[in-house]
């Protein structure tokens, strides 16, 4: 599955990285950087998580 942020309305608030830390990054620039753009089953539940809780809706998890 491809992770697709939309940057217009992420607020860097880092609940995405808290929950994916491997997928998800806040940098001290105050972006996020998405790390993985395809990720795994493995994954899939902790950024279909992410993309939940996120307050601004900004995760998309796409086949
Ligand atoms: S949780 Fe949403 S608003 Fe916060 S950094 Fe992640 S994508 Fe951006």
């Amino acid at each position: 599955m491809k992770v697709i942020v939309d940057f217009d309305v992420c607020e860097s608030n880092a609940v995405c990285m808290q929950v994916a830390p491997d997928v998800f990054e806040v940098r001290d620039d105050d972006f996020l950087y998405v790390l993985v753009d395809e990720i795994g089953p493995d994954e899939e539940s902790a950024v279909s998580e992410a993309a939940r809780r996120c307050p601004r809706q900004a995760i998309t998890l796409r086949t």
